[in-house]
């Protein structure tokens, strides 16, 4: 991998980088066709990464459609896919770990243990093999994306992280590759999400300000469905993620929700 990408900077070429655990959708195909655009070189990783899952049900059972994946890399230009393996990556002695401070404590983080220092570690060794200009990552996992960010600025990586939109279903529900899991039912009442973002969103543009009214109103929409459970709902601000008492700054509305079986995330911006 590092061969390839070295080779292609020497011919001066820009290398684009989309990192994935495959299970490919119409979401990672807008980071895919983003790079691409912006890159002469373009790479996705496929890897199921286990050092991120803390739980062993979710890794195991965790979508795999590699054939569709790779027809899919195809069909975007997508030069090269890189899928190392689990020994590959993390041979036996393997021992050490990218651990970034309180932005990785609060949201997913509290209730998640170990998973971002899984995903730094991970991406930080894709990052080394990879050796990209631009790497491309959705907003759907904010948290994530504000956590690589603070990485590559704290250990001066030099690679431009890019932050793309979240891609909806037309009804609203995000794109995952977790949402294969839900029955017909909890997919209608997986919408319990984007209802609550969209409730405070409102608030926050008729020039509400204070956040605990705006997530009581948020938590009222997952209240309402049964088969649901708030995980976590917070207003954080948009850079560093601090919870916020009061909207006085760009600011974030992020939660996470079980919906029967199947745990689902989601965040907007209350601008
Ligand atoms: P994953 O395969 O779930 O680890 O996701 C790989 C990348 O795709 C991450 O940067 C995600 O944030 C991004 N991604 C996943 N779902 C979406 C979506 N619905 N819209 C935009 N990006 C997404």
């Amino acid at each position: 991998m590092r061969a390839y990408s070295e080779n292609a900077r020497r011919e001066g070429k820009r290398v684009g980088f989309v990192p994935t655990m495959g299970a490919l959708h119409a979401g990672h195909m807008s980071l895919v066709d983003y790079a691409r655009s912006a890159c002469d070189a373009l790479v996705v990783s496929i890897f199921v990464n286990p050092l991120q899952f803390d739980r062993a049900d979710d890794l195991d059972g965790y979508p795999r459609t590699w054939q569709a994946d790779l027809d899919m890399c195809a069909a975007h230009g997508v030069d090269v896919v890189y899928y190392p393996t689990a020994d590959l990556m993390y041979p036996q002695g393997f021992q050490t770990k990218v651990s970034l401070g309180p932005m990785t404590q609060g949201l997913c983080g509290a209730h998640r243990p170990g998973h971002f220092d899984g995903v730094t570690t991970v991406v930080l060794k894709l990052f080394n093999a990879v050796q990209p200009h631009l790497a491309a990552f959705g907003e759907k996992d904010y948290q994530q994306l504000a956590v690589i960010k603070r990485m590559v600025r704290d250990l001066d990586l030099g690679v431009e992280v890019m932050g793309r939109p979240t891609v909806r279903e037309k009804d609203g529900l995000a794109l995952s590759s977790r949402n294969v899991r839900l029955s017909p039912q909890e997919r209608e009442e997986a919408l319990c999400l984007w209802r609550g973002l969209n409730q405070a969103r409102e608030m926050a543009r008729g020039g509400k300000k204070k956040a605990s009214r705006l997530k009581i109103a948020a938590e009222a929409e997952i209240k309402a469905v049964a088969s649901a459970r708030l995980e976590y709902l917070e207003i954080v601000a948009a850079d560093d993620l601090t919870p916020l008492e009061v909207l006085d700054r760009p600011a974030r509305m992020a939660m996470a929700v079980w919906v029967g079986g199947t745990r689902l995330i989601d965040n907007a911006p209350l601008d």
